[in-house]
């Protein structure tokens, strides 16, 4: 398996206050899928997309992505995994109001070692003819796009989204995840999605369910289907 989390204990507070996150959550993904985790408000997914990307470490419990055992790295090894096999797209686009589409995804390619071209990436994501607008001129969709490229620009393996639709109407959601479903079949990314909506569930490859902490189901879509197909 390409990323393995074993018995993954995430606690926050101590004595009587304390809140698992994360209670012995077992996650399996292989190389090249959409997975989409869902699960309700609470129930551990951000912490566990955090903990993925390097953002947060397990109080208990394994993670290995792509061979490398990230539960054991100390601070430099982390950083570096940060910067080279991890992207980030928020809910909310994080763009620098007073830099143009361009400047903010340069602002990333510069501390990156393994960077894309970037005309390339803005030519995957449609917004080249974008690139000199500020992101007070661009729609909440258009603005996603720069923020997907910001993360693709690092070339990394996993590109980690915490509800990248959530802010956006039904139509810029269907577009945002048609970009993000084209990166992950030519980019090779492996893409891990968090959303509360069960229908984004049908572009997944693989549905992982989280309750309370824990992994309720892992498996399988076998009723994928096409991105100009779905409904939201
Ligand atoms: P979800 O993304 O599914 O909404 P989270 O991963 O954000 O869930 O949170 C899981 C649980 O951990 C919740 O009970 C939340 O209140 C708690 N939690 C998350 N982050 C912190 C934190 N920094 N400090 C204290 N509790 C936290």
């Amino acid at each position: 398996m390409y990323i393995e989390l074993n018995k993954g204990v995430k606690k926050y507070g101590g004595g009587e206050n304390t809140v698992y996150a994360l209670r012995n959550a077992d996650i399996s993904i292989e190389k090249e899928e959409i997975c989409v985790i869902i699960g309700p408000s609470g129930s551990g997914k951000s912490t566990l997309l955090n903990i993925i990307g390097g953002l947060d470490k397990l109080d208990e419990g394994s993670l290995s992505v792509a061979g490398e055992k990230v539960s054991g790295m100390n601070e430099d090894a982390l950083t570096d995994y940060r910067r080279d096999t991890v992207g980030f797209v928020f809910q909310y686009y994080n763009l620098i109001n007073d830099l143009t589409v361009k400047e903010n995804i340069e602002v990333v390619s510069d501390i990156s070692s393994n960077q894309l071209d970037i005309d390339t990436v803005m030519k995957a994501l449609e917004i080249d003819n974008l690139k000199d607008r500020f992101p007070k001129e661009l729609s909440g969709g258009q603005q996603q796009r720069v923020a997907i490229a910001r993360a693709l620009i690092k070339n990394p393996k996993i590109l980690l989204c915490d509800e990248p639709t959530g802010a956006l109407d039904t139509k810029m959601s269907l577009e945002v995840l048609k970009f993000i479903g084209k990166i992950n079949k030519e980019f090779h990314t492996v893409v891990i999605m968090v959303t509360h909506n069960e229908k984004i569930c049908d572009i997944a490859d693989r549905i992982i369910k989280i309750k309370d902490g824990t992994v309720a189901e892992n498996y399988i879509n076998t009723e994928k289907k096409p991105f100009d197909k779905i409904e939201l």
